[in-house]
């Protein structure tokens, strides 16, 4: 049978442009592809539709769509439909990057009801501000319906794909009042257990409840994704070392159907957690032992210092590895 193009060797790149787009912008967008192409020798590219920065920037888009806010300071540019052709030009596939975890309060204020929620009903954010500044929604609220037409508008440009920075089911959530009530209906119980009580097999179904809350939102991602384009690719940020992380709430096993690839961050960070250059090696081979191709997420930056671009030298070390990986499974390699 034929495979498809992202059942083949696949490596990924992504430009990281933080908040501010203008050299994007204005840059020659031809050599970018070219470049993509021939330099990095990437064949799939990642072309952000939402931002991934702070102060939480998920709902705003950099391409154009009467349903959404778009970034300040792109004006009428449509960064997706804009570089399209160049990428096609140099035979690169397209995954826009959608920021799904990261959005700010501000944002979150004009939408009650859309946050996760702790047991003590104190949204997860505000007790825990996403990277020192911002909120995160709830699966199974109202906003899935606002995600999917994102999902939508954004497969509309023409992209090949999109990858699903989050959701995130965060540790401790969710408790808002959705999934309070559908709880109650999968389980069959009034009651609602506390969060990892062990002693109580209430806490097994509830645990049970919120990675298949996960993977039916990652269904219906899928779905809207396959709606517009039928050869569509959707994969979501998850997994690690961990095949069932129950603090997340993330399955593996159980989300492996609704996406495309299963991928996970390793990043290249000095600390004693990675201490072997082979570590990316290993994430992709635990990665693919399911059905789906297998790509993991590394960067060029250093840690402690993490916009501070690696070494040289550790730079040269961290691409022969992923090189490496990337003869067996795929990659993204963002720079
Ligand atoms: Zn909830």
């Amino acid at each position: 049978m034929e495979r498809k193009w992202w059942q083949k060797p696949l490596r990924m790149i992504r430009r990281d442009y933080l908040g501010d787009f203008k050299p994007f912008l204005e840059s020659d967008m031809d050599k970018l592809a070219r470049e993509a192409r021939y330099v990095w020798k990437a064949n799939c590219e990642w072309i952000m539709a939402t931002p991934g920065c702070a102060p939480g920037t998920g709902h705003l888009t950099l391409l154009n769509s009467k349903k959404f806010e778009k970034m300040p300071g792109t004006g009428s540019r449509d960064i997706l439909r804009e570089y399209l052709p160049y990428a096609q030009k140099y035979r690169i596939r397209v995954i826009a990057y959608i920021n799904m975890h990261w959005y700010s309060y501000e944002f979150a204020e004009k939408h009650p009801g859309w946050e996760q929620l702790l047991q003590d009903r104190t949204p997860y954010g505000r007790k825990h501000p996403l990277y020192g500044n911002g909120t995160t929604f709830c699966v199974n609220g109202q906003w899935r319906n606002w995600a999917f037409e994102m999902i939508e508008e954004v497969m509309k440009t023409g992209v090949d794909g999109c990858f699903l920075d989050g959701p995130v089911i965060y540790p401790g959530a969710c408790y808002c009042d959705i999934c309070i009530k559908k709880f109650k209906e999968f389980s069959g119980q009034e009651r609602i257990p506390a969060f990892c009580d062990w002693k109580d097999p209430l806490w097994k179904k509830f645990a049970e409840f919120r990675s298949k809350s996960w993977a039916d939102f990652m269904k219906d991602a899928r779905d809207a994704a396959v709606k517009i384009n039928s050869e569509a690719v959707v994969f979501l940020n998850g997994g690690a070392f961990s095949s069932s992380n129950i603090l997340l709430g993330y399955d593996a096993g159980r989300m492996e159907k609704f996406q495309s690839f299963t991928g996970a961050e390793d990043f290249f960070h000095c600390r004693d957690l990675y201490l072997s250059p082979y570590t990316s090696l290993n994430l992709s081979r635990f990665l693919s032992a399911g059905r789906n191709p297998s790509v993991v997420f590394t960067h060029h930056a250093l840690s402690t210092w993490h916009y501070v671009p690696l070494p040289e030298a550790e730079l040269s070390t961290a691409l022969f590895r992923q090189q490496q990986a990337a003869q067996i499974h795929g990659l993204l390699y963002s720079i």
